[in-house]
């Protein structure tokens, strides 16, 4: 194990071993050298020796490749570590196993006065394929409220949770959200969709404490340098979150490099909203390289997999659902226009192709007024379907895209039963977008899917989904360099920072990953299952596996 003090040694550092810069000008190399943090040579190992000086210490990696430090998206940090400390159904695979994990968590927290999950599990991974009813959340635990909150979109609750929320069969829907009901006896069923139905009752549930939320960071920095990343993007933070990543940053433990993005809540007043961004003063770039503030964070539409997303045509199982839009045109385009003409820089959460529309329609107004080539506006997810034109428009427009491919790899079972594999083999279409002369980042949602980049770059060159050996829509898939960029070069592009990190070359700040296998050469079967041997952010090595 490497002590404290060693591993945050700014001694002078040769690192050797096949080097894959990422840089277009010099795309391999023997070695670099690395001096307080930053990357002071790229090249052979007798210029990296010259440049590191004499007593440099030396890392040498005699198979695989170190490539540039793994950069993340769109990643809920916070929230993902936050999982760690409750109750993780993540492995269910049946509804039996939910009941066990409840009825596991109550036996050994008597006192607890709520049981409440992670939100990182799968109706798709349930062989029910369906949520949890609130009588089988009663028949696992029926003295204490159980809320189960599932994806930023859903929650499962059991009967004495409805009970204290006050939820019954007389409750209207509350806007932007929908209680699920009986069809005969009109009675909640336990299952709520969309934040405006949940969050009241997650406010409910017994808080955790500051210094839990400190130390929960603290393992999932760690647990994200163990698969090699090195910088993320958590979007959608509230101003309570932003203070947690800022006092690890003040207190020197903030590992990762973390470009936040503030929630625009469009729950609340448009006014309101407004006046809040407007009185703070900074805006996106505000930080340094370890902490930055990025764009707005703000939702349009819900997620695919609970019939949420905001589409073009009714979803092909209920006729008469179209989707759920959670801003309205008016809010989204007042936001747009604020962040345009003060120069913050607004990534929105679409998922359906309606969703997709109006966000491109809506920027291309505000446009006019001031331009946001330079804001890199950015399409989250753009998951159910792009077309054609969405993909002109947002190359026109300088419009990035955060895409995750391990979400297109876990929900793609649940979906492909939707919608059929033709129509699922060209949802994420990374292809399409690159062919457009869009950027695009790579990135996990974690959460929400599984946060291995190696997983998402896998995902990207094979198209293959969970539970099948087949590629859907291998017309769709990228080329191992493609999927490289995607969490280095164009991730830091889409985060604010190409100008530091993204690629290996004097100047740059010195984040490596070296892994077991060189992933522009291997088989993606291969990259899978690689082993991530040393990561390093700003020259400091946070991950050591010991061989
Ligand atoms: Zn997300």
């Amino acid at each position: 194990m490497l002590t404290a003090v060693a591993a945050r040694s700014r001694h002078p550092t040769v690192v050797r071993g096949s080097i894959i810069t990422m840089d277009r000008d010099c795309p391999r190399a023997q070695a670099m050298a690395v001096v307080n943090g930053r990357i002071v040579a790229v090249g052979s190992v007798q210029s990296a020796r010259d440049a590191a000086g004499a007593g440099a210490r030396e890392v040498a990696f005699s198979k695989g490749a170190v490539i540039p430090g793994l950069i993340d998206t769109h990643n809920h940090m916070h929230w993902t570590g936050i999982q760690l400390g409750i109750v993780d159904l993540s492995g269910c695979t049946g509804i039996a196993g939910i009941q066990a994990a409840i009825r596991d968590y109550a036996a050994k927290n008597p006192g607890s006065q709520w049981i409440v999950s992670g939100s990182g599990w799968h109706v798709a991974n349930l062989k029910e394929q369906r949520y949890p009813t609130r009588q089988e959340l009663d028949a696992a635990c029926a003295d204490r409220p159980v809320y189960l909150p599932r994806g930023g979109h859903a929650a499962a609750v059991n009967t004495a949770a409805l009970r204290i929320a006050g939820i019954g069969r007389d409750t209207p829907d509350p806007p932007g959200g929908k209680f699920e009901r009986d069809p005969v006896s009109g009675e909640p069923t336990g299952l709520l969709l969309e934040p405006p139905a949940f969050e009241p009752m997650g406010r409910l549930a017994p808080s955790i404490s500051r210094d839990e939320q400190i130390a929960a960071m603290r393992e999932i920095q760690k647990r994200y340098h163990a698969v090699g990343i090195t910088g993320i993007m958590d979007p959608g933070v509230t101003p309570e979150i932003m203070a947690i990543y800022q006092d690890l940053w003040a207190r020197g433990e903030l590992s990762m490099r973390a470009v936040v993005m503030p929630l625009a809540d469009s729950s609340r007043p448009a006014e309101e909203v407004l006046a809040g961004l407007a009185a703070w003063g900074v805006r996106t770039g505000f930080g340094d390289e370890r902490l930055k503030i990025g764009g707005i964070k703000l939702y349009i539409d819900g997620g695919a997999s609970f019939g949420t997303a905001l589409m073009r045509e009714p979803f092909p199982d209920e006729r008469c659902n179209c989707g759920i839009q959670v801003t309205s045109t008016d809010v989204f385009r007042r936001i747009a226009a604020f962040c345009a003409e003060h120069r913050w820089s607004l990534g929105v959460h679409v998922v359906g192709g309606r969703a997709i529309d109006i966000a491109l329609d809506v920027f291309g107004e505000v446009d006019r007024a001031h331009p946001i080539r330079d804001l890199r506006f950015c399409l989250i997810h753009a998951y159910l379907w792009p077309s054609p034109n969405n993909i002109a428009r947002a190359h026109k427009l300088g419009v990035v895209v955060a895409t995750q491919p391990s979400m297109q790899y876990t929900f793609g079972p649940l979906l492909v039963k939707r919608f059929g594999a033709v129509l699922m083999g060209k949802a994420t279409p990374i292809r399409a977008w690159l062919d457009g002369g869009v950027i695009v980042g790579g990135g996990s949602d974690s959460p929400i899917t599984p946060y291995s980049p190696l997983l998402g770059m896998w995902q990207a060159r094979t198209r293959r989904i969970e539970g099948h050996n087949e590629a859907i829509g291998r017309e769709e898939a990228v080329s191992a360099e493609e999927a490289l960029a995607m969490y280095t070069r164009d991730a830091a592009y889409v985060s604010f920072s190409e100008r530091e990190r993204g690629i290996l070359r004097p100047g740059m700040l010195a984040d490596w990953v070296a892994l077991s296998v060189d992933p522009l050469e291997c088989d993606p079967e291969a990259l899978r299952d690689a082993s991530v041997l040393a990561t390093a952010v700003g020259g400091e090595l946070v991950h050591s596996l010991s061989q």
